[in-house]
């Protein structure tokens, strides 16, 4: 049996893809430099596929920022403003990525988007009506050569057509069928290029296939397939989907004349079911996504190998592959030095699941006696299980009623309530949570983990840091204070190092986008409270003020969904456990005095499912209540916060407001507001705080602008329900430019208040 990879991690086991391009955005380094980098890295990633045995590698799947701003510069979509900075090919690439402020111009970047439901996120293109599109560089062919001179054949991989041309932005008035034709000639070229070279493997990847098409959906890829196709000749051509089943579109792919067919067995749903009832082509290959290459867990050989039985049964001839890239996880357990082998016997990074792609195939192609000794070794390591069950947890999440989703009394009657207890004046003013997070703050957390300060030095530090905080918010006139975060790294880390059940890793760092990696937690068992966690920093912030201070927290769904999943167990299950584990910290809150509580769900989006008929059943029937049972135990008196990063729920307002916070602030300043329009539309109940500057500029707001902003939220939102805050937390900002930017922001609450 054949073993496939989609893709491997390209940012380097130790990020040396992520510094090598900074030194070079930091002119330390030059292009050469950095590409020697880059080709060290791409030589040793497919030779350690080499050594694995696996038989489809991948190449052109490395990339300087994104696969699919390769792709699009690959077909020349490379939008005027920045061919005109007259910049070096690299340099114009990066402008695209980070923008570009110097000598030759002030540009912006692209926009960035999530990749499907991972939080990978890629570059958006922009069609210009004057584009042409023709193919503009060289690097699938340079890298696929590459790969051969080192004695490697590979499979190049481009993102394919379809998914090129639904993600990219259209900004003029042509749409994507004017477009098509020319995309078409640019990928048979790309054929031709190939074939020439010798490849005989060219894989193209449709992840857009998992979503919900229509029948002209389907029409139209079926369309751009067919002409694509045409130019094959004797290059075989692979198309691989996932991190979904192709459902409507399944059908369509066995009839086109593609010689492999790519699947998502780990999160298509209905995957099996589509071979079963539809049959699989006999002259075709099925590349089995049986590995899961998102998550970090061993494969459970017996389940895999079942299914491989199956389709040979079947007489399907099948390639054992990765579900999806394997970018989405790290890329070796050799480097955690620090995690103990009981854990470690338990998980697979990227490396590792190549041997498993081995030792797999090896085993359903009849076995030696190592793949055998493997096989037994891994039954054995299910059979025995994890240590992960806490009774006192799975008794409490037993004991739930129904009636613990439910905040009583009604929003109606509490928003009396909080009125007069807290005496806010109308249109209050707020901040997101944290403060600068500036050089001396950082210092004195990692001072403080590496054991050079003690403890009390390290709290008085940050206790001298929320003095000052509180104070100065209190002396320009904010009505809701924060104690402004000094004491996190980071939203999802800094909980879940108080909960019992996760685990944390050294080096497994996951690229997020460009240089920007992340560090998941794992979750390894079942999840709870160790201690409070915030209560002694807010009771001290408290104690600093009249005034109400919030208590902050991240929840639920946020914390699960930047964590490393269990598979042993439901993610509703997972997300409550933590519900209950941050229940307890909102009602010691409470206990000790705190009379608003934000608790922030910045990622609630994030794993919402890609196709809409899947977002309630499969996802906001579980992820809503569980922010209910976070918050239902609270007395009527005391107002629950929420935040979001980004406005993008106008499609899922309903699921917001049935979050049942007293107030939610969220990012609005980027968007003209539309938001507003739609949360108008849907007699949204919440009371909102739509962010009236953005953040993530350094840029300070004049009063008059905020002023503007605020009028134009008036018209939509009533006036006894609009909160005035910037969009989103200050921490990556600098205390000046804070500072200035708060004190308009009072202003013009103060203005508008006077007009009201
Ligand atoms: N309370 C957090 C902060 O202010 C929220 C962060 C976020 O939304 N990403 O930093
Ligand atoms: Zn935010």
């Amino acid at each position: 049996m054949l073993t496939s990879v989609v893709g491997y991690p390209r940012i380097g086991a130790e990020r040396e893809l992520k510094f090598a391009s900074e030194k070079y955005f930091k002119g330390e380094a030059d292009e050469a430099e950095l590409r020697a980098v880059a080709r060290n890295l791409r030589a040793e990633h497919i030779r350690s596929q080499k050594e694995a045995g696996i038989d489809f590698i991948t190449s052109n799947d490395f990339s300087f920022y994104d696969g699919l701003l390769d792709t699009a510069v690959l077909c020349g979509i490379v939008p005027k403003r920045y061919k005109e900075l007259g910049l070096s090919e690299l340099d114009t690439y990066y402008a695209m990525a980070r923008g570009y402020q110097g000598e030759k111009g002030d540009v912006k970047a692209l926009a960035m988007k999530k990749w499907f439901n991972t939080n990978y996120h890629y570059i958006v293109p922009e069609l210009e009506d004057d584009t042409v599109i023709r193919l503009s560089g060289t690097k699938i062919f340079d890298e696929y050569e590459e790969a051969k001179e080192n004695n490697i054949e590979t499979k190049p991989v481009i993102v394919g057509a379809y998914t090129l041309l639904s993600l990219c932005r259209y900004t003029g008035r042509k749409q994507r069928e004017d477009y098509k034709d020319a995309v078409v000639v640019v990928y048979k070229e790309i054929i031709e290029g190939l074939k020439k070279r010798g490849a005989k493997w060219i894989q193209f990847d449709e992840p857009s296939f998992v979503r919900d098409l229509d029948a002209k959906e389907v029409g139209f890829a079926k369309n751009l397939y067919q002409e694509i196709l045409s130019a094959k000749g004797d290059v075989k051509i692979l198309v691989q989907t996932y991190f979904g089943d192709v459902r409507d579109i399944y059908e369509t792919l066995t009839e086109l004349d593609f010689d492999g067919i790519g699947l998502d067995f780990v999160e298509g749903r209905q995957t099996r079911e589509l071979i079963d009832k539809n049959g699989f082509p006999k002259d075709k290959l099925l590349f089995a996504g049986l590995i899961n290459g998102k998550n970090v867990w061993k494969n459970n050989y017996e389940k895999s190998l079942n299914v491989l039985a199956e389709l040979k049964a079947k007489g399907i001839n099948a390639v054992l592959s990765t579900s999806c890239s394997l970018l989405h996880v790290p890329y070796t357990l050799d480097a955690e030095t620090k995690l103990d082998e009981k854990y470690k016997k338990h998980f697979a990074y990227a490396k590792e699941k190549l041997a498993e792609l081995r030792t797999i195939a090896n085993i359903a192609d009849g076995g030696d006696r190592e793949a055998f000794a493997a096989y037994r070794e891994n039954k054995e390591l299910f059979a025995r299980g994890r240590d992960c069950v806490d009774a006192d947890v799975r008794k409490r999440l037993s004991e739930i009623r129904e009636a613990d989703y439910t905040r009583l009394p009604i929003r109606k009657e509490r928003e009396k309530i909080q009125k007069e207890a807290l005496k806010l004046p109308k249109f209050p003013t707020t901040t997101i949570g944290s403060f600068p997070q500036t050089k001396d703050v950082k210092k004195n957390r990692s001072s403080f983990r590496k054991g050079e300060i003690s403890e009390a030095q390290y709290k008085e530090f940050n206790r001298e840091k929320i003095k000052r905080a509180v104070e100065w918010q209190e002396s320009i006139g904010i009505d809701v204070l924060v104690h402004g975060e000094y004491e996190r790294n980071d939203m999802v880390e800094y909980f879940g190092e108080s909960l019992s059940g996760y685990l944390f890793t050294e080096k497994a760092w996951v690229q997020s986008y460009g240089t920007r990696c992340v560090k998941p937690p794992v979750i390894w068992g079942d999840v709870s409270r160790k201690k409070p966690i915030t209560v002694e920093w807010a009771v001290y912030a408290q104690s600093l003020s009249d005034k109400p201070v919030k208590g902050m927290l991240t929840g639920p769904v946020t914390i699960l969904n930047w964590s490393f999943p269990r598979e042993d167990i439901s993610i509703k299950e997972s997300m409550t456990q933590i519900a209950l584990a941050i229940r307890d910290e909102v009602l010691d809150l409470e206990k000790n005095g705190i009379r608003i509580i934000q608790i922030d769900e910045a990622a609630l989006r994030e794993k919402l499912p890609l196709r809409k008929s899947d977002w309630y059943g499969e996802y906001l029937d579980f992820a809503i209540p569980a922010f209910r049972l976070v918050h239902s135990g609270v007395k009527a008196g005391t107002q629950i916060h929420t935040h979001m990063c980004y406005s993008e729920f106008t499609d899922i307002i309903p699921a917001i407001d049935n979050m049942d916070a007293d107030v939610i602030t969220f990012e609005a300043s980027r968007s003209d507001l539309l938001i507003l329009d739609a949360l108008k539309k849907c007699n949204f109940e919440t009371e909102t705080g739509p962010g009236v500057y953005d953040i993530h500029s350094p840029r300070v707001p004049s009063v008059e602008e905020i002023v503007t902003a605020l009028r134009k939220m008036r018209e939509k939102v009533a006036d006894d329900k609009l909160w005035v805050n910037p969009d989103c937390g200050l921490k990556t900002r600098g205390e000046e430019e804070t500072k200035a930017s708060l004190i308009n922001l009072v202003q013009a609450a103060k203005q508008i208040r006077n007009e009201a």
